[in-house]
């Protein structure tokens, strides 16, 4: 067992760093911990993790000063735990850099499946091209980077091309959840005081061209008040 992923979790709630602790643990990860922000900085540069999870609220210093610090000299994959009442800081979190966040309570099976999902896209496994023939198949959607096409079990959906370009731009890192802003300035560059509600309406249209409602032709997830995420390919 010499080639454990090393994961650094930085967490001052003794309870919640050593809940995460086990778990990871038990599910095959090496941890790492720190109870403060300037310890955490220390361990990160020192070993080198594949993962960290920050927890946002840290006695000593701002978890976004964490986040630039770390973004500064590497690409690790960056897991923010935040207070349900911080929604602002999780979207200011992600678009610092960090991947992918989780909001206090949360269980073991979605910190797992956060975990599992940001080690994948660090490492390139899925993403464009990801099939033979430059395909990704997410459940039974069918999305063809070279025909620019969408197919739903073999039936060709018919987007436009700004519809096409936002699935295209979600289906990157598949479990990621890309902010409102990340979208915009991935679709049209400039944001101006219209860009939000244009990708709710583009969203909202793709949405109803994929068959998507609550149980059914769940593709992308709405993530409230934060932006949206391609679910993962299994
Ligand atoms: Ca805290």
């Amino acid at each position: 067992m010499g080639n454990k992923y090393k994961v650094l979790v930085v967490e001052d709630e003794a309870n919640i760093r050593s809940f995460m602790e086990t778990i990871l643990e038990t599910n095959g990860y090496q941890v790492l911990t720190a109870a403060r922000g300037s310890q955490g900085k220390l361990v990160f540069s020192s070993h080198c993790p594949d993962l960290i999870i920050l927890d946002l609220g840290l006695p000593d210093l701002d978890g976004m000063e964490f986040i630039q610090a770390v973004r500064e000299v590497s690409a690790v994959p960056v897991i923010v735990v935040s207070a349900r009442s911080d929604e602002r800081d999780k979207v200011a979190a992600l678009d610092l850099g960090a991947n992918d966040y989780v909001t206090k309570p949360f269980g073991t099976a979605e910190l797992l499946a956060r975990v599992r999902a940001a080690l994948r896209n660090s490492r390139g496994g899925t993403g464009p091209g990801s099939m033979p023939g430059g395909k990704l198949l997410i459940k039974d959607m069918e999305i063809d980077y070279e025909q620019r096409k969408v197919h739903i079990s073999g039936q060709e959906i018919h987007l436009t091309q700004t519809e096409y370009n936002i699935v295209a731009l979600l289906s990157e890192s598949p479990g990621k959840v890309l902010t409102y802003a990340s979208i915009i300035r991935g679709i049209w560059g400039e944001a101006d005081s219209g860009s939000i509600k244009k990708l709710q309406v583009n969203m909202a249209n793709i949405r109803k061209k994929l068959g998507s409602r609550p149980g059914h032709n769940q593709y992308i997830l709405n993530e409230l008040g934060v932006g949206y995420r391609m679910c993962t390919p299994d």
